[in-house]
């Protein structure tokens, strides 16, 4: 309006001219507060664009740890598999689940998406399986694709390439690679039997600003171990004190061994300063690829317009996943995979007991998937591994879930994805290689 009175022509001719500019590729204008215009470099004579490929970070060298996990069933697919961090094809069987995806295809006739932040009766669902006064209403939850994209929106959203991040040391490997892959830089923590090492944290924050820290409280992976009541206090003092965020993700929360583990963070915080993370696939399966984000409303808000970006989560197992809430099925089938899961752990840990004459030893876990294992140090893992694999049985390697290589080795054993006969079966072969002990 100001360049029309100065030039003593209307609104709409200078309008008009910007549009010409623009269709010809001299202007570009972009939103910001108010439309702006911008001038373009032209473009240089011989226009042949050489293809740059743009990473925040460092991406994984392939084949990653992640693409070398999910390999392992394509590469051998009758492998004994103590790799996989999930439920196995017999848990998701007699979780009634599918049934519930077939029927909801079924019905399926006009369907366009569901909302972004995700399915509001599955939302609604989700808060009350939470069951914390935190979070009250559905308005605090996003719905993602797995608690992976969860992860992927909080972090860009509270740090950029460059900054500091906090997380357990050892840590679940997408995690690591995920952060890394930002350009952010990893700040390990150690952590012992309680959980994280709050003291350790505490001098780390006397002398720098990470923009968050990233935990898995309870029965973590790899390790198995749960963070006690007390540290968790301690660490809800310190992130208050500080300021400093922490991401919780609570993958594995109901599935305990035996009793119920202490509150998630999010519960006992009174400062809003603990995002919550989730997800199905420990609980149903991973190609389900839907998990949740629970926060206060504002951060919901935003990490919806993140979201956006890819739409929304897939509609069809929202539905699916939303029937089998409303139905309640999701209790007792957890309460079937419990013992279930009981079952195969004390098969796995009476293999291992039969090794410790062999120096290994491991610490029973309370809950999650699996048993972290550590080896006397003259044996390498990876040459473990490929022994093993030749007879028929996977498992994964401790360095992935680590910065650099451990003075001490360790594998980790998944002890829910196949039934007590192959556990049975797996653990004689990995007795047979250790006991061999050639070349390890
Ligand atoms: N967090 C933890 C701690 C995990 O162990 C896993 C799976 N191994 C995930 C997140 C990934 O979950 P999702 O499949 O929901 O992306």
């Amino acid at each position: 309006r100001k360049l029309a009175m100065q030039l003593g022509v209307s609104r709409n001719t200078i309008v008009r001219a910007y549009a010409e500019l623009e269709a010809e590729g001299i202007i570009a204008s972009r939103m910001g507060s108010g439309r702006y215009v911008e001038a373009l470099t032209p473009a240089p004579a011989p226009a042949r664009i050489d293809w740059h490929y743009h990473t925040l970070g460092t991406l994984a060298p392939a084949p990653s740890h992640m693409a070398e996990l999910l390999g392992v069933t394509d590469k051998y697919p009758d492998i004994i598999n103590f790799a996989h961090g999930d439920g196995g094809k017999h848990t998701l069987e007699s979780s009634g689940f599918p049934d519930y995806v077939k029927s909801t295809a079924e019905q399926l006739h006009s369907y366009y998406f569901t909302s972004v932040q995700g399915l509001p009766e599955l939302r609604e669902h989700l808060v009350s399986w939470m069951d914390m006064e935190q979070i009250s209403s559905p308005e605090q939850v996003v719905i993602t694709s797995g608690s992976q994209e969860g992860l992927y929106l909080i972090a860009s959203l509270l740090a950029r390439p460059g900054d500091l991040v906090l997380t357990e040391m050892p840590t679940y490997f997408g995690s690591l690679q995920l952060f890394q892959s930002l350009g952010m830089q990893v700040v390990p923590v150690p952590m012992d039997a309680e959980g994280l090492r709050v003291d350790v944290l505490e001098r780390i924050l006397s002398h720098c600003r990470p923009r968050f820290l990233y935990t898995v409280p309870t029965y973590h992976n790899p390790t198995g171990w749960t963070m006690s009541a007390i540290r968790r206090k301690q660490l809800l003092a310190l992130s208050e004190k500080y300021g400093l965020p922490i991401v919780e993700d609570d993958a594995y929360r109901h599935l305990h061994l035996d009793k119920e583990p202490p509150p998630a963070l999010k519960a006992l915080d009174h400062s809003g300063h603990v995002v919550y993370l989730n997800t199905f696939s420990k609980l149903l399966f991973p190609g389900l690829r839907i998990g949740w984000v629970a926060a206060n409303r504002k951060l919901a808000q935003l990490l919806t317009r993140m979201k956006e970006l890819s739409i929304t989560t897939n509609t069809l197992g929202q539905l699916a996943l939303a029937a089998y809430l409303r139905n309640g099925a999701l209790r007792p089938h957890l309460e079937n995979a419990r013992l279930q899961y009981s079952e195969q752990a004390a098969i796995m840990e009476s293999h291992l007991d039969r090794f410790s004459p062999l120096g290994i030893r491991y610490e029973r876990p309370k809950g999650g998937f699996y048993f972290w294992v550590s080896l006397p140090e003259e044996i390498n893992p990876r040459k473990l591994m490929a022994r093993c694999l030749e007879r028929g049985v996977s498992f994964t390697c401790g360095d992935m879930f680590l910065l650099r290589e451990a003075e001490q080795p360790y594998i980790r054993l998944c002890f829910t994805h196949e039934r007590s006969e192959k556990i049975d079966r797996g653990m004689k072969i990995i007795a047979e290689v250790l006991q061999q002990g050639k070349e390890l």
